[in-house]
């Protein structure tokens, strides 16, 4: 499976950010339930994250559907932690998360909820399953629970302890919670149908031992209650409409429905029930999504820790200068669907320049460069020249830079040898710096190794830029020596070499490209001395570029790269 073999999704919409979402199959429902009457015609989402992590861009799609759409019909989206596992869940992942949410800009104000502040609601209800006959403590061993639970094609067999009295199960219950077991000695189980063909309705686990201390609740509990059985409560405790969730939840739907339904039966809980609705994930291409490699990738150094802006995480796209609207620009396009959904990243990259085409400030930036003697131009002397900040928007004003004797050139934009169409600068040619003069090249120098060194040129002071004079092919962009700052700029490639990293014969991790991070020290024009950490910048013909957050220093600003300016990427 690769990502080329899926479809594309439109990029034609670009710019169009407040047309009203195109409809789906979760809007129809809604849309259906507003018409019935069913919620009284609310809608509330929920964006339920387990604290085991940092978000990613799967995870952003997911916000921006639920937090989306709660937001197209006046409704309120809740963020709650699903927080059920002490092992695993740490309050750094928790903080991560909500920044990340509001970084997006979705706000949770007063609508932040904890699955662990239900945990006393759940015990009870656990209770009241054992009263009412629908649950009971197992004390086989986690082998004889797994042999005896079936295949997909063999129904399960009965546990010993299925049996038990109310009295019994209760009593054990208690003692589980009063922490007289040790971990794994039994477990609370929902007594449902160990022969029905769904798996997860065979007498699912609800509550285990854990002697662990929980990062909200400390020492209270040794009982922990299970994903399944907490998450369908929580979301009817939080009058939760729509309950939005992967297709990979599709077969627990029957069991969302059977707690809840029986919850209400007995009065515990008011109908109606949200209603589960599973949609499919993202996958980008030249990525995995699994949090247990990504984590892998943190500790083992592949990555310089959750925000590496190689990262597609969202402190790692934010680190490398993708913004809160391509984020969600690209989310929307993505769209939601029922069938398996891969999308290139090509896409995502195509959504920041979509964004920043219209805001970015324009500056010159020289990656890698070469520098260029103007003979006929007096030493110690400017020419002041300027630029518009965006070439779309006067109102911007400009940016102003200084022509000298010495400026620099990108090496790529100078061939000894040119070949047929190549535009720029040559020996014996012209070519125009950009809002300056046409230079043409007199002569070059070599090092021992034969590599151009320094570039001696004329300049024709007839044919300053806005000036009305003559005009050549080639147009390239330069920084003076005279005012323009050196810093350092990280140029990134893809994390791994391969569409598909989890598809592969070996290990995921031997598809990691070597290649993914090239750092250069490059010459700015001066207006990029006041860059602020949360701007986005074009370098003119170079891309998109933001100063790293982490690493830039007053004075000592480093420049990542979110992108170029075209879709030129090919596997290395
Ligand atoms: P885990 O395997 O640990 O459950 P997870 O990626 O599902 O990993 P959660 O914290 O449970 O992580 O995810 C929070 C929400 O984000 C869930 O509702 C989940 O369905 C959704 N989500 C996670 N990954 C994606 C994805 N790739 N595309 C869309 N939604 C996703
Ligand atoms: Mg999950």
């Amino acid at each position: 499976m690769t990502a080329s073999s899926s479809p594309k999704i439109a990029s034609d919409s670009a710019g169009d950010r407040s047309s009203p979402s195109v409809s789906n199959f979760i809007r129809q429902v809604i849309d259906a339930d507003n018409a019935s009457g069913k919620h009284g015609g609310k809608v509330i989402t929920r964006f339920p994250p387990e604290p085991n992590g940092y978000l990613h861009i799967g995870h952003a799609k997911s916000i921006c559907l639920n937090f989306g759409l709660a937001k197209d019909y006046g409704g309120v989206c809740h963020l709650r932690f699903d927080d059920t596992n002490p092992v695993k869940e740490d309050i750094e992942y928790e903080d991560s998360i909500k920044e990340m949410v509001e970084w997006l800009g979705f706000s949770f104000n007063d609508k932040l909820f904890y699955a662990s502040d239900y945990f006393d609601t759940l015990y009870a209800f656990a209770q009241h399953f054992i009263e009412r006959g629908l649950a009971y403590v197992d004390s086989q061993s986690a082998d004889e629970m797994r042999v005896n639970r079936g295949t997909l094609t063999e129904p399960g067999r009965n546990s010993p302890f299925r049996d038990r009295s109310v009295a019994e199960n209760l009593r054990l219950f208690d003692e589980m919670k009063r922490g007289l077991h040790a971990d794994g000695a039994h477990i609370l189980r929902l007594k449902i149908d160990m022969a029905s063909p769904n798996i997860n309705l065979r007498d699912p686990a609800i509550y285990r031992i854990r002697h662990t201390e929980h990062h909200r609740t400390g020492a209270k509990w040794c009982v922990y209650p299970m994903y399944d059985y907490t998450h369908c409560i929580s979301d009817a405790l939080e009058r939760i409409t729509h309950s939005l969730c992967t297709l990979e939840f599709e077969a627990h739907r029957p069991l969302y429905d059977w707690v809840l339904e029986r919850l209400v039966e007995s009065g515990k809980l008011p109908a109606p029930n949200p209603q589960q609705i599973e949609f499919a994930r993202l996958n980008l291409s030249y990525t995995v999504m699994s949090k247990r490699k990504l984590l892998e990738l943190v500790e083992k150094g592949y990555v310089d820790g959750w925000d590496d802006p190689r990262f597609w995480t969202l402190a790692g796209l934010r680190r490398r200068g993708f913004t809160p609207a391509s984020i969600r620009l690209f989310a929307e396009r993505a769209g939601v669907s029922k069938a398996h959904q891969w999308i290139d990243m090509g896409d995502l990259e195509r959504a920041l320049r979509d964004d920043l085409d219209a805001v970015a400030s324009r500056a010159m930036a020289v990656l890698d460069p070469i520098r260029v003697v103007i003979e006929n131009y007096p030493e110690g002397q400017f020419e002041p020249c300027s630029a518009p900040v965006h070439p779309h928007d006067e109102s911007r004003g400009k940016r102003d830079f200084k022509f000298a004797r010495e400026v620099f050139i990108e090496r790529e934009d100078f061939m000894e040898n040119p070949v047929k169409g190549f535009f720029r600068l040559v020996p014996g040619g012209e070519v125009r710096l950009r809002h300056a003069f046409i230079i043409k090249c007199e002569r070059i120098e070599k090092d021992a190794a034969g590599n151009v060194i320094a570039i001696y040129a004329t300049y024709d002071p007839a044919t300053k830029s806005g000036t009305g004079g003559r005009n050549v092919k080639g147009a390239i962009h330069w920084v003076s020596k005279l005012d323009g700052i050196q810093a350092e700029v990280r140029l990134y490639d893809r994390l791994f070499n391969v569409e598909n990293p989890d598809a592969g014969e070996g290990d995921y991790k031997d598809y990691l490209n070597p290649n993914s991070l090239k750092i250069v020290n490059a010459w700015l024009e001066p207006s990029l001395a006041n860059a602020k950490v949360d701007e986005s910048w074009q370098f003119e013909r170079n891309g998109y570029f933001t100063a790293d957050r982490k690493l830039s220093r007053p004075g000592a600003l480093v420049f990542n790269r979110a992108t170029t300016l075209k879709d030129g990427w090919k596997p290395t």
